[in-house]
């Protein structure tokens, strides 16, 4: 995957990116196959997955993120939420620099590798910290404190938005990045968002260029704020989901 390539793809998605952005996501890409022979970080290892699956599906929230930059006139403070090795977090960074980026994870090792890439790609208002969703989304620091909440690939809708919603402010966005069934999940959490204090504004449909694979970002608007029990503690959110 050469600085061309992920410059060219990224165009035919509409997004501009530099070569010294498309040379820190070939470093990322780097350290991210070298990291995954010392532990499981990705399936994904060849290029090409690497490019569309992690890359360029991680941007395809970019408009979403731009749209409330320009409506908010200041960079928004926004927290990924299970971010595994860094996505959508990463890329999002290194295409946006002025966003305010905090990557959470429960796995240390996940963490710690975050910060490697931090650290090597020589970003700056970023970090990476060791937390789970049930416990930091009752922490001052983090209640109802982003203007943007994104998580790919971390749960099912209903259990998810009770790890998102206590992360954003009152007049937040939530952007769960789903796949095909990205409408009935929305359908079967309407109830479980609207307890939380959000309501779905948009199920978007994305695509990747050169892929029929479908996916959408479904997109959460905070209005009030979350009650206080939520998200509840000890796995409650993944054994008995809000309805
Ligand atoms: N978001 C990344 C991606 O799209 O490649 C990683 C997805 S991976 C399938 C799910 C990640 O969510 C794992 O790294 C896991 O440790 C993390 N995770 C799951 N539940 C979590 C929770 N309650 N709090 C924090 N992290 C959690």
């Amino acid at each position: 995957m050469t600085e061309d390539e992920i410059q060219s793809a990224a165009r035919a998605m509409g997004i501009t990116l530099d070569a010294a952005q498309a040379g820190a996501l070939v470093r990322f890409r780097d350290l991210l196959v070298e990291a995954n022979r010392r532990f499981n970080l990705t399936a994904l290892t060849d290029d090409a997955s690497i490019l569309a699956l992690h890359f360029l599906d991680s941007l395809t929230a970019l408009p979403v993120i731009r749209k409330i930059h320009a409506d908010l006139g200041s960079a928004p403070d926004l927290i990924d939420i299970g971010t595994g090795g860094g996505f959508p977090g990463i890329p999002l960074k290194i295409a946006m620099p002025e966003l305010r980026v905090t990557l959470m994870d429960g796995t240390a090792k996940k963490v710690r590798f975050c910060a490697e890439v931090i650290r090597a790609l020589g970003l700056r208002d970023i970090c990476a910290i060791q937390d789970r969703a049930e416990e930091a989304g009752h922490r001052p620091e983090h209640r109802e404190r982003y203007d943007v909440v994104i998580a790919r690939a971390v749960a099912p809708m209903p259990t998810l938005a009770e790890y998102l919603l206590p992360f954003a402010r009152l007049g937040g966005t939530c952007i769960a990045m789903k796949g095909s069934d990205a409408q009935a999940e929305a359908a079967r959490a309407a109830g479980a968002i609207a307890k939380l204090g959000g309501e779905i504004t948009d199920v978007m449909p994305v695509s990747l260029p050169g892929r029929d694979d479908r996916r959408a970002l479904i997109v959460i608007h905070k209005l009030r704020p979350t009650p206080q029990p939520y998200p509840r503690r000890g796995g409650a959110a993944r054994h008995s989901p809000l309805r």
